[in-house]
């Protein structure tokens, strides 16, 4: 049958496509090393599934509201006033199907025809290709290492058309590991003030922070900036809750109404019992929090060595999330061609940065154990010296 033009111009995720691509070859016997999905390879905390165990015990297991549960949604107001100094009620927070989904619905509810989205690149893969199923046009800004990858307030400020909708902020951000500082944050939240623009603030990585990165909320700049800010996160990437598939969006109250509309239609609510372990997540103890960082930490360090000892990479130190970004425009190779001869002779699985919006880069997902790093980046060094050679 032949597609819908939307569905026609958007290819596949390719994050998910690589780290399924190397779970096969695994299956097959294949000694593969997975640096492809951003997914944390611990277990769920076992408080968090004891809790969705006992919601499931008693019972729930029924349609529940399509915002999501009241306790929940309670839940994450709190946190988003203690972590963040964000003051929202329960009425203004939507529960989706994950981080993605929160963005997905933010897009398909307030996009019209021609609408642009500022996305600065490197991007999250999705981004884009979500402002197009919802008929908007990303607005690309390209940003580069020389700046440590992030957007200045002049380039946001030439982005701004009358058709600018939304400005996304995804810090630490996925794919490079930046993190803005505080006063980074404010020099372009007075840009955005200056504008009718709304902020999509990503801030699914707001935990993992590694020396003395900080976290800001741009929302939390002020009132004016709180009202035209939808603040996206979940419990996936701090909780090791990958699969179970809650995130949330906060905002003002009409438009997480409108959201709502569009989720009653669509999903329904997020699964009901897996609601109750996210609020063991948010309200029980954080020790699984600090102890899966200092993991992370460990692995970012030993990452970084092996890297920047390897000739041809220039890999800037991430200071958040769980991603290294090397440039590897000194092999000559464009982004696919080299994880494609990587994977072929040397069996580690990397995402092209040209799903990411910059093909003289690759990404390694760090959220893999201490044996693997070690091994893959040996298979790495070696492959990128044959190549130099
Ligand atoms: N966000 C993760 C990543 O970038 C998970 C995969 C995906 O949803 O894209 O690898």
């Amino acid at each position: 049958m032949k597609l819908a033009a939307r569905i026609a111009q958007v290819p596949a995720s390719m994050t998910l496509a690589i780290a399924a691509k190397a779970k096969a070859m695994k299956a097959d016997g294949i000694d593969v090393l997975g640096f492809g999905a951003g997914e944390p390879d611990f277990d769920t905390p076992e408080h968090i599934k004891a809790a969705a165990k006992k919601a499931l015990d008693e019972g729930k297991t029924k349609y529940g509201a399509a915002a999501g549960e009241a306790l929940l949604r309670e839940a994450i107001a709190r946190k988003l006033y203690r972590d963040n100094q964000l003051a929202y009620n329960a009425e203004n927070v939507l529960v989706c199907n994950g981080g993605k989904h929160s963005l997905y619905n933010i897009f398909q509810t307030f996009l019209d025809p021609g609408d642009e989205v500022i996305i600065p690149a490197p991007y999250w893969l999705s981004y884009p290709e979500m402002v197009k199923l919802a008929s908007g046009v990303p607005v690309i800004v390209q940003t580069d290492l020389s700046e440590n990858f992030k957007i200045t307030p002049s380039q946001l400020k030439q982005a701004i058309t009358p058709r600018t909708k939304f400005f996304v902020l995804n810090s630490p951000s996925n794919p490079t590991g930046i993190v803005y500082t505080p006063a980074e944050i404010r020099a372009l939240a007075n840009v955005i003030l200056d504008s009718q623009v709304w902020v999509i603030s990503d801030e699914i990585y707001e935990k993992t922070l590694y020396d003395d990165a900080e976290h800001l909320s741009i929302a939390s700049l002020g009132r004016e900036l709180f009202e035209r800010t939808f603040v996206s996160n979940g419990f996936a990437k701090t909780y090791s809750m990958t699969g179970w598939r809650v995130g949330y969006v906060a905002g003002p109250v009409e438009e997480i109404k409108a959201m709502t509309r569009l989720q009653s239609h669509s999903t329904s609510n997020v699964c009901t019992f897996a609601q109750y372990g996210a609020i063991a997540a948010l309200e029980g103890s954080q020790d699984c929090v600090t102890e899966m960082l200092s993991a992370f930490a460990a692995r970012r360090k030993v990452m970084l060595d092996y890297l920047n000892a390897i000739p041809g990479l220039e890999c800037p130190q991430p200071d958040g999330a769980f991603y290294m970004f090397p440039s590897i425009r000194k092999t000559g190779m464009r982004s696919m061609e080299f994880c494609d001869a990587l994977l072929a002779s040397h069996q580690v699985a990397a995402v092209p940065g040209i799903a990411f919006g910059a093909d003289d880069a690759i990404r390694i997902s760090y959220a893999t154990d201490m044996d693997t790093i070690r091994k893959g980046m040996e298979r790495l060094d070696d492959f990128v010296r044959s190549r130099l050679a």
